[in-house]
């Protein structure tokens, strides 16, 4: 249990209002602790959220020691606030933690410190459809030191940011391109951690991307570049020949919280279900035969966001007619259904903050 020190704001800004983007803006306050090698973890405590002062030789600007994860907290149908799972966001920390040198944290302290800040914030949780809490918690290594080594010195932070809803009219099929030359990790690398310098690794191939109109990025394997891997910030799946296909956890790929939610509800469905290697090819082949049925992304941010378009080299596999599946649509409201409280929470995954 950690002794959380709650300094209130005397001078609460303006909620906004209007279309909530992602990210942009942030709540009163944040949840922020020290690390210190030889203490611990120490000082917890709640703060009115406000720029941080590092040296500028600090570990973190030089050698990217770093994690994040992302979550989100929603107001449930009788106005409670819910989390989704946060002790799997907790278990992925230390997970990303142990490849990076970063000290772990007691996964109850962690939903504890996420549980606290919400409270505190609770009011800004928006209720429009859609909408919700965005929860970033996130380590730097602080040590002020030009070698490269592990910092001694960390700050663990959580900022809340007031989000809108990922899809403004319904679910969009979005179009990805599937990059064929860089790669974003590798086996043995951090592919599997939530860590900055993946991103970084991303985004001269989204910026390609993007120039050539397609959303997001599809990662190949960082060796043959012939195995699908996942998108920018999401996991990948296919419904090939009425089976359910996503790519199993190999260390490259981040292993999603909702891709685990998706894979678990699909087997409780019944539905035959799959965690393998998948080919370019293989997909290549089965639109040919009109057996690639569905593609959608998992993820927090948009839960499901379904494919209608994959380009590869020249080749450009249309989905679905460009329109989201009966599959994808059933895990969209059945995850958020969840999510919400309107549907029952049989496997436990819904947590009440109070
Ligand atoms: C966070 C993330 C995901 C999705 O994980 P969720 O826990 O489902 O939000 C997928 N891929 C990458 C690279 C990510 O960073």
């Amino acid at each position: 249990m950690l002794d959380i020190k709650i300094e209130r704001t005397t001078n609460p800004k303006e909620k906004p209002t209007g279309k909530l983007g992602f990210g942009k803006v942030f709540t009163d306050h944040m949840f922020i602790m020290n690390y210190t090698n030889g203490k611990g973890w120490h000082d917890p405590r709640i703060v009115p959220y406000q720029d941080l002062t590092l040296s500028p030789a600090a570990m973190v600007f030089h050698y990217g020691q770093e994690m994040f994860e992302g979550l989100k907290a929603y107001k449930g149908i009788h106005g409670e606030t819910l989390l989704f799972r946060p002790d799997m966001n907790g278990k992925r920390t230390n997970d990303t933690n142990d490849r990076l040198c970063i000290p772990q944290i007691p996964v109850e302290d962690f939903v504890q410190a996420v549980k606290a800040v919400v409270k505190v914030d609770e009011d800004w949780i928006p209720t429009e459809p859609g909408t919700s809490l965005y929860i970033r918690p996130f380590i730097i290594a602080t040590e002020p030191f030009l070698g490269v080594d592990v910092s001694d010195t960390f700050l663990f932070m959580i900022i809340l940011s007031p989000s809108g809803a990922y899809y403004e009219s319904g679910l969009e099929p979005v179009g990805i391109w599937i990059e064929d030359d860089y790669v974003r990790a590798v086996r043995g690398g951090m592919g599997f951690a939530k860590t900055g310098g993946n991103y970084a690794a991303s985004l001269a191939a989204q910026v390609k991307a993007h120039d050539d109109g397609y959303s997001q990025v599809l990662w190949l394997d960082g060796v043959e570049r012939k195995y699908i891997e996942e998108v920018g910030a999401m996991n990948i799946f296919f419904k090939i020949d009425g089976k359910i296909v996503t790519p199993m956890l190999n260390g490259s790929i981040l292993p999603g919280i909702t891709r685990n939610s998706v894979l678990q509800l699909c087997r409780d469905w019944g539905m035959e279900v799959e965690e393998r290697r998948i080919s370019v090819d293989e997909l290549l082949q089965a639109q040919k035969d009109g057996k690639l049925e569905e593609c959608f992304g998992t993820g927090t941010a948009a839960v499901i966001s379904p494919v209608g378009k994959l380009r590869y080299k020249d080749d450009v596999m249309v989905i679905g007619g460009g329109k989201i599946g009966p599959v994808s649509q059933k895990i969209y409201d059945t995850v958020t259904g969840i999510q919400l409280g309107k549907l029952e929470d049989k496997f436990g995954w819904r947590v009440v903050v109070e």
